[in-house]
């Protein structure tokens, strides 16, 4: 197994595109967003204000006449700087590389398990920039245990399911919550899998330093190999 990469493991799972919103992919009404600090549009965006943010990413999905803007896996952003929770004021130590993706679309969206699963976990993060409400599913594959985690929620997506619940592929988990609820963002869902969840429950690093990008990668393959978007 230990020779097995987690992320051909993940390719094996399926050939067809794997579901995460209650949003239907017909093809143009998602679209890729760049939010890496390269992007000189943000520079204009005060993005400590999660209500000019959230109009960047309005207009953004209007110009693009979309529902839903994603990216950002291995991304490198400017974002956090806003947090101490990321960024302690030190170059060595500042987390602001991106270990999932994120589905930038409306409060309120539902969010899918991606496959069959138990509740491994679920907490509500509540510093500032942080996840918010999250849940994170366990999942076999063949002899591989690995997980799930949606990040963003509403604070009702966190009281309905219970630690040990057995969902469906495709199932509703919860629902995008709103600024006020999920670390201060336009609303998105953070979808992340993991291999080793190293003892966390509710909670998983989304972002890392830049000395901790290859280990990261290895234990949080890129997303989209399950979602195909
Ligand atoms: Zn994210």
């Amino acid at each position: 197994m230990q020779s097995i990469l987690f992320s051909d493991v993940l390719k094996s799972i399926c050939s067809e595109p794997l579901e995460v919103l209650s949003i239907d992919h017909t093809g143009d009404n998602f679209v890729y967003i760049d939010l890496s600090k390269t992007n000189s549009d943000l520079d204009a965006v005060d993005v400590s204000s999660s209500e000019k943010f959230h109009k960047y990413i309005e207009a953004y999905l209007r110009t693009n006449k979309a529902d839903v803007a994603y990216g950002g896996y291995l991304e490198t952003r400017s974002i956090y700087k806003r947090s101490i929770h990321f960024n302690k004021q030190d170059v060595a130590t500042e987390r602001n590389i991106h270990l999932g993706i994120d589905l930038w679309c409306q409060d309120g969206t539902g969010v899918l398990a991606v496959l069959e699963g138990i509740v491994h976990s679920i907490k509500n993060n509540t510093n500032y920039g942080d996840y918010g409400p999250t849940i994170i599913l366990k999942h076999h594959y063949q002899d591989v245990i690995f997980y799930t985690l949606y990040g963003h929620l509403s604070i009702e997506s966190i009281n309905t399911l219970k630690v040990g619940d057995s969902v469906t592929q495709g199932q509703c988990i919860g629902y995008l919550g709103t600024s006020q609820v999920n670390g201060d963002y336009p609303p998105h869902l953070h979808f992340q899998v993991i291999k080793d969840l190293q003892g966390l429950e509710g909670d998983y690093p989304g972002v890392c330093n830049k000395k901790d990008v290859d280990f990261y990668a290895l234990n949080c393959p890129n997303p989209n190999i399950l979602l195909k978007i």
